[in-house]
């Protein structure tokens, strides 16, 4: 995951700041070159670390930190506030056109993940309410076409073609005359990607920009490639002009130097990260939300939304009233569990908590004991599933047996719910007494 190595420095160095109850400037300037050496071997720009640490230095060492009542963590709040102006201060929208369709233009380098990403967007985009086009204008990667039709069939919109033996610039003319015909409120246009930045890649690009006016460009950079990403987003916005930049990858990305770096070097902000290859992995990116991953303080906000997007809220208020009357199930609990774990790895999920993070370290979320449970449950009959009391001697040995777990693991599951239940049933009863009390009051 993103940031792991520079998170663990960075809170390693201010615990050491945490320690103490006063700060002397050279215990803060101690820390700042412990911050410095850790963004430097996340992969930083060089001149981005010198401005930010000369910045945080400056706000640090006066009068007011020092002597406040917890000046590490005002410290903190400083590092906080400065990350999240590097990675571009508040999230960027993009721009939607007053008078549709939104011309969306997607540049990038053969293998950033644009064309995965014009089909995340697309899906992103639907979510939304929007009725977005994809057109494919890569006629030079060989399969890129098919892949945007398979992916456009996945998130069911529709994908405008020509073959690959057009020229681009009039297959993205023809796109945005289907697309006014169509009612496709945004055209998402999949361009030309080279394995380097050429002459003729940046002319075709400027003739598909200059053709269709494209109310937005976005370039796809692969974050892994570190300090060649923010170059290629240098040398882009140079030669195009962009506004505004995917970072991919971001899954695999342990050190953040493209992330931490991009925005400040080209002054285009960051605005989508794609954390993963499925098609639902493209996120808005939050610069605030991003800073207080690397400091420790989880991001509670992307897990709200996670689970928001996960748990509908109809089967949420069933589930209520079902523990409310004491009729939480087998069936229940699956039907929870699965939920939970269809918003990503669990060990990203935890992270997310604030203070959980640093706890997780070391210790492996594993997802095999879920599997084991799901397993088991599994093997229930329904009747069981819905009367645990049912499952005594025999039934235990038949329902391991079948999940291909031991009678102990079946025992543990059944306790674990037994005690479940119970700890709802005292909830139901306390929030029950309150109840009756504010009508009394
Ligand atoms: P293009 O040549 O730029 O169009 O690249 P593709 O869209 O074909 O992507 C190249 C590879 O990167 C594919 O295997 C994608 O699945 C993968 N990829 C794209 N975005 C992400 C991401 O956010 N995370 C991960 N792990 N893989 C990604």
């Amino acid at each position: 995951m993103i940031f792991e190595g520079l998170a663990d420095k960075l809170q390693g160095a201010f615990n050491k700041l945490k320690g103490k109850g006063k700060l002397s400037e050279k215990d803060v300037k101690t820390a700042l070159r412990e911050v410095k050496l850790a963004l430097l071997e996340a992969d930083v720009n060089f001149k981005v670390v010198k401005k930010f640490i000369k910045k945080i230095e400056e706000r640090a060492v006066g009068h007011e930190v020092l002597t406040s009542l917890t000046p590490a963590q005002q410290v903190i709040k400083i590092v906080n506030e400065e990350l999240t102006e590097l990675m571009g201060g508040t999230q960027s929208k993009i721009t939607f056109a007053s008078n549709p369709p939104t011309i969306i233009m997607m540049a990038g380098l053969q293998g950033a993940g644009k064309t995965t990403t014009v089909g995340k967007l697309a899906k992103l985009l639907k979510s939304q309410g929007k009725n977005p086009l994809l057109v494919a204008a890569d006629i030079y990667r060989p399969a890129a076409i098919k892949q945007l039709q398979v992916l456009g069939e996945k998130v069911e919109q529709p994908v405008f073609t020509m073959g690959d033996k057009q020229d681009p610039v009039d297959i993205a003319k023809a796109a945005i005359s289907h697309a006014e015909s169509n009612n496709n409120d945004v055209v998402i246009v999949d361009t030309a990607g080279r394995l380097h930045i050429d002459e003729a890649l940046m002319d075709e690009l400027k003739n598909v920009k200059k053709a269709v006016k494209p109310h937005e460009i976005l370039l796809v950079v692969d974050s892994m490639t570190g300090q060649d990403a923010v170059n290629v987003a240098k040398n882009f916005d140079e030669a195009l002009g962009i506004d505004g930049v995917v970072l991919t990858k971001l899954d695999g990305d342990a050190r953040g130097g493209a992330a931490l770096s991009i925005s400040s070097v080209t002054g285009k902000p960051i605005k989508f990260g794609g954390f993963g290859e499925k098609l639902e992995d493209l996120r808005p990116f939050y610069p605030d939300r991003m800073a207080s991953r690397i400091l420790g303080m989880g991001d509670v906000l992307t897990l709200i939304e996670k689970a928001e997007a996960q748990f509908d809220e109809k089967k949420a208020r069933e589930l209520e009233e079902k523990l409310r009357k004491q009729e939480f199930t087998f069936e229940d609990f699956l039907d929870q569990m699965k939920q939970v774990r269809n918003m990503g790895p669990l060990d990203e999920i935890l992270g997310m908590i604030p203070g959980v993070g640093k706890q997780l370290k070391g210790i492996q979320v594993d997802e095999r004991e879920l599997d084991k449970i799901e397993a088991i449950i599994n093997s229930m009959t329904i009747e069981e599933r819905r009367n645990p009391e049912l499952i005594k001697g025999s039934r235990r040995r038949r329902i391991a047996n079948g999940s291909g777990t031991t009678v102990q693991d079946v025992n543990r599951l059944l306790k674990q719910f037994q005690q479940t239940r119970k700890m709802m049933r005292q909830m139901g009863e306390m929030s029950k007494g309150l109840g009756s009390g504010k009508m009394k009051g």
